[in-house]
């Protein structure tokens, strides 16, 4: 709470107010669900491997063409105050460019309406008014698919809000923060993350993507690593390097147990310990599906590459941790649950431990299918998490999940979170009796709850901050049922533009 009031007193206020408002940058996203990095399945890799690593884009600057129910407005107007304002946007273009190795290439607007077939450049980028948000995007198509698979051209499209959220006017710095937050969406990184660094920070914008947000690009466009072995053995009883399990099915689970004496060390970006087949987090099948996974106690799984996880997870998996897990990455999370109806239980003497910016104990995700149905994601978190990056959260809830902690949790990183919530999707979140929390970075939450449909039950344990020990200390929660008794509601009004709204 002092944070959020704090935002109301500070001299710099109306800085952090437009960083707050970044908040509400949104993103056209049928995959609202993702990993911190990325959803898997969304990068341009097709279409820059047909086009020899080049994406035209172009700039809306006629105005009156169809975009979601307005019609759109000249860049050249609603940038009136910004006379470079296309260099501005190229910066931004060319930095993401360098790091995933794409040419952009302008040509001129065809003058379609947004998302009609045909229409040109693949980025388009235009403006019209938007509800609490600077800009929206639209991330990259699904990996494997071009527009003549897909029937439709918005993949990658920007568009800003025609009137500036904080001034009513563009200035060339809020233009660049807005553009390199949204190209990073535009481009596959679907999900916000909460290292402060980052060009997709959940409260702001950088001019430049960090190395965190170049390591993440990475992670969609370009594998690093040779293939992992497939691994048919049931057992890992001795250490080894990181392998790849093939996908069991509903009627014949695949099982693997790492034991006591066994242990899966891997040196190098993205070498995710236990993984699926795929060789690139923008593959569907990075994790691995319908596997009964045990780490035993004893038993322990160890990276150091950025976007190496310790375990990544696809669907219907049951994990059971009482060992040790440890990454040093960005993004590196030590259990990522990447996709719908995995559960996992991490047992009182396991430890997961991560160091990276944006790398977190546990990731809960969760997606949704083509006709709306969840699939939810179930952790009980008995054992221990650590967590030293910059916004490392010891679980980051998001999707359609349920997460109990009855465990202890350290997060030492600033912007961490014990527990954070992502603002799409519901999540259920329940803070047993002898759960503990201690944050002790600047600007840290025990437990963030960011969207208007979580939940936060049962809330006990003990959370300390900076060593001062305080109960219940809950930031930006939203959840009816609980409002009237932790609910800040200057910070859920601000949390949710005051109306609740969800893009
Ligand atoms: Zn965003
Ligand atoms: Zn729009």
């Amino acid at each position: 709470m002092l944070h959020c009031v704090s935002l109301r007193k500070s001299p710099v206020n109306r800085v952090l107010f437009f960083l707050l408002a970044l908040l509400f940058f949104t993103f056209l996203t049928p995959c609202l669900y993702a990993a911190p990095v990325l959803c898997t399945g969304y990068s341009w890799q097709t279409v820059l491997e047909r086009d020899d690593r080049t994406l035209t884009y172009s700039f809306d600057t006629t105005g009156g063409y169809a975009v979601e129910g307005y019609l759109s407005e000249s860049l050249d107007e609603v940038f009136a105050a910004i006379p470079q304002w296309r260099d501005v946007i190229r910066r931004s273009l060319d930095s993401w460019g360098s790091a995933a190795d794409i040419s952009f290439v302008e040509v001129p607007d065809s003058g379609d309406a947004f998302g009609a077939f045909g229409a040109q450049g693949a980025l388009r980028f235009t403006a019209h008014p938007l509800y609490q948000a600077f800009a929206h995007a639209k991330v990259s198509p699904p990996t494997g698919t071009v527009e003549e698979t897909t029937g439709l051209s918005m993949w990658g499209d920007v568009h800003y809000n025609s009137h500036n959220l904080d001034a009513g006017e563009w200035d060339a710095s809020s233009l660049q923060n807005t553009t390199t937050h949204e190209l990073g969406h535009a481009l596959g990184i679907v999900a916000h993350n909460l290292d402060p660094g980052s060009a997709l920070f959940w409260l702001g914008g950088v001019a430049e993507p960090s190395e965190h947000d170049f390591a993440d690009i990475r992670a969609l466009y370009f594998p690093q690593n040779e293939p992992a072995p497939i691994l048919t053995d049931p057992l890992i009883d001795r250490p080894r390097d990181w392998v790849a399990l093939v996908d069991g099915s509903a009627d014949a689970r695949a099982t693997l147990t790492v034991t006591k004496d066994g242990s899966v060390l891997t040196s190098g970006e993205q070498k995710t310990g236990i993984k699926g087949v795929g060789a690139s987090l923008a593959d569907e099948n990075y994790g691995f599906d319908y596997v009964d996974l045990t780490l035993e106690a004893g038993g322990r799984i160890a990276t150091d590459g950025h976007n190496a996880y310790g375990i990544g997870a696809g669907d219907f998996n049951a994990i059971t941790v009482d060992g040790f897990i440890s990454t040093e990455g960005f993004s590196a999370d030590g259990v990522a649950l990447m996709g719908r109806s995995n559960s996992l239980r991490t047992g009182i003497a396991s430890l997961i431990r991560t160091a990276g910016a944006g790398a977190n104990g546990i990731f809960v995700g969760g997606e949704q299918d083509a006709v709306g149905n969840y699939y939810g994601n179930a952790v009980l978190a008995a054992g221990r998490i650590e967590t030293s990056g910059a916004g490392g959260c010891g679980i980051y809830a998001a999707g359609f999940s349920s997460v109990a902690l009855s465990g202890s949790i350290l997060t030492l990183g600033s912007h961490a979170a014990g527990i954070g919530s992502d603002q799409y999707g519901s999540q259920h979140i329940a803070v047993e009796q002898t759960a503990a929390i201690e944050t002790r970075g600047h600007d840290a939450y025990g437990v963030l709850i960011r969207g208007g449909e979580q939940c936060l039950g049962h809330a006990g344990g003990d959370h300390h901050r900076r060593g001062e020990k305080l109960r219940h200390l809950w930031l930006l929660v939203r959840c009816q049922r609980y409002r009237d008794r932790w609910n800040d509601p200057y910070c859920g009004a601000r949390s949710n533009g005051g109306a609740c709204r969800r893009e």
